[in-house]
């Protein structure tokens, strides 16, 4: 009997929709399969309570790796509706005593503002930024297909001799130790030491030290965000794979993966219905919940079972809080150093170094942090078409424990817990909390409820090096394969890991597509290029490197 599909894709967030629309685009018959009653995963919106007309982004916001992918490229996005609308202040970091500065798409403009701060530490930021575009050079290319396994790595590190000990030096090592190993400043490191715990990242994690270096990502070509808001991402994601004949149904979570003598051969929904896959069925949520949850232990190994059981999410208790806000003003700063061009970025607001480590320890004790971070924007000062007449959209996000020790529970806390956000933001925007006229808070919990995620982590695997790179989700699985034929694995859980990025939809698609010949393999030789090329940049990078 004919199969119901080629593929069945798994979890419809943005990675999940990116492989499917390759899938589709190279011709195979597709189903993505999403629990939630809309795709996109945390790249959500919310209804605002008294708002009906207003669909705001309260995950995902900040697009600018995605604007500038393959996926965006080579699934013509742009027919399909997508634009982005770009800006020159990428971040800005206010304090309370009303410093601030900015990292803008025009480094000479960062500098600047540096300079007003530390005139060294706008020295030595000219350098950490040339480092810095070295790594994320290096990022990308590790980002475009599976990682090299820590073999390669360890050869390509010893190959270009001491700059690939300069550079394994600065991935080892944890981002506090990198940010003050370049600057000297406080509200230089505490800025760049806040942006760096975005994948959930606490500053002491060693083999994090890159982290730091990705806050001058958008430099050159500027703050990204959608058209529309991020819905316009995943809209535009599925009227790709709709042309291309593919389906994406919602509210139809799968209970189980089916195999048949090792082959995966199908998908069972929570609702007991049966579909069937001709080749192969690709999951875009984490390897731990596949391998316990979805896959029938009689199909695995008892050893691998339990290893799948303990991959870890949320180790040091980070969970993320966020919400979603209509105001009657738009944010004013207090800082007089930050320009109207502030509010068109996000802002990450900390306290001075140690308040952000101290931020952190308290997390990972399971108490709400007295000073805590929080990245926040107004998205309608962006785009004023998202905001009804006369308001102004407000969205933040927080880092805050999973769990309390005192045993609170979120769905008693999570409002109480938007209030002492809303009165952190008023430390440096003081008009915002009076201008709340409605608001939607999505807890840690909540975000767990809504999209299955372990810890609602939006990354859906700690992001230590023993889970990243040749190491995500595990080193057997690292090339988006399993022991079971046909069982693929994308999204954030693999390399190169969460963020709008499209990466790891896009590369699992390639690793199917090659399977079944679709795809040129690349041969030994384009391997031993791409090693070469790691190689090289590893090499560029030791010019810079110096200053470390
Ligand atoms: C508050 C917040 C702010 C963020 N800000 C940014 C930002 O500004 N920039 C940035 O780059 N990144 C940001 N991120 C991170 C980024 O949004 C995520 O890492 C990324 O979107 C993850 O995409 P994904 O497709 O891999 O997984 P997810 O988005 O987690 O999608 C997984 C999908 O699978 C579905 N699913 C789960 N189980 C099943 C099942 N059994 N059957 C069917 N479907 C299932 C879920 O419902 C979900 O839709 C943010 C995240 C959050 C939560």
């Amino acid at each position: 009997m004919a199969s119901d599909y080629d593929v069945i894709v798994v979890g419809a967030g943005h990675n999940g929709l990116v492989c499917a629309a390759y899938l589709a685009q190279a011709g195979e018959r597709v189903l993505v399969l999403e629990g939630h009653d809309v795709p996109g995963g945390c790249v959500a919106t919310a209804c605002i309570p008294g708002f009906p007309e207003v669909r705001m982004d309260i995950g995902g916001l900040e697009h600018g790796v995605f604007a500038n992918s393959h996926a965006m490229r080579e699934l013509r996005l742009a027919d399909f509706g997508l634009r982005y609308l770009t800006r020159d202040h990428i971040y800005s970091f206010p304090f309370a005593d009303g410093v601030a500065w900015s990292m803008h798409a025009d480094r000479a403009k960062t500098v600047a503002g540096i300079a007003a701060i530390s005139p060294r530490d706008a020295e030595s930021f000219e350098r950490f930024s040339q480092f810095s575009a070295s790594v994320l050079d290096l990022l990308g290319a590790i980002s475009d297909g599976p990682p090299p396994s820590l073999d390669d790595l360890a050869a390509l590190t010893g190959a270009a001799g001491k700059s690939g000990g300069r550079l394994l030096h600065t991935f080892l090592s944890s981002p506090r130790q990198v940010v003050d190993r370049w600057f000297e400043n406080d509200y230089i490191r505490a800025a760049l030491l806040n942006y760096a715990s975005h994948a959930q990242t606490p500053p002491w994690q060693l083999g994090s030290g890159y982290a730091p270096c990705l806050a001058v990502g958008g430099q050159g070509s500027g703050g990204k965000r959608p058209e529309g808001g991020g819905r316009s991402l995943i809209l535009a994601l599925v009227r790709c794979i709709e042309h291309h004949g593919g389906v994406v149904q919602c509210a139809a979570p799968a209970r189980r993966i089916l195999i048949r003598g090792r082959r995966a051969v199908g998908v069972e929904l929570a609702s007991g219905e049966r579909l069937t896959t001709e080749h192969a069925v690709v999951s875009a949520i984490d390897a731990r919940r596949v391998f316990t949850e979805l896959v029938d232990a009689d199909h695995q190994p008892a050893a691998f079972r339990l290893r799948m059981g303990r991959l870890t999410s949320g180790r040091d208790n980070i969970g993320e809080i966020s919400m979603a806000c209509v105001l009657r003003e738009a944010p004013k700063f207090t800082s007089s150093d930050l320009g109207d061009g502030a509010l068109l970025g996000s802002v990450w607001q900390s306290g001075f170094v140690e308040d952000v480590e101290t931020t952190f320890m308290d997390i990972r004790r399971g108490v709400m942090p007295e000073r805590p971070g929080a990245m926040w924007a107004s998205p309608s000062a962006l785009d004023p078409s998202l905001a009804p007449e006369g308001t102004h959209l407000f969205w933040l996000a927080a880092f805050v424990p999973y769990t309390f020790r005192d045993g609170r529970h979120w769905d008693q806390a999570k409002e109480e817990v938007a209030d002492r956000l809303l009165e952190t933001v008023g430390r440096v925007a003081p008009n915002v909390p009076g201008s709340l006229v409605a608001r939607q808070v999505l807890s840690p919990l909540d975000w767990q409820r809504r999209t299955g995620n372990l810890n609602g982590n939006a990354d859906h695997l700690d992001t230590g090096i023993d889970q990243m790179l040749g190491n995500r989700p595990s080193p057997d699985l690292s090339g988006y394969k399993t022991p079971i034929r046909g069982l693929y694995l994308s999204g954030a859980g693999t390399h190169p890991g969460g963020g709008i990025t499209g990466d790891p939809g896009r590369n699992a698609a390639r690793e199917y597509l090659r399977d079944r010949g679709l795809l040129p393999r690349p041969s030994g030789l384009q391997a031993g290029r791409r090693l070469a090329r790691l190689g090289r940049l590893a090499l560029a990078i030791h010019g810079v490197a110096r200053g470390l």
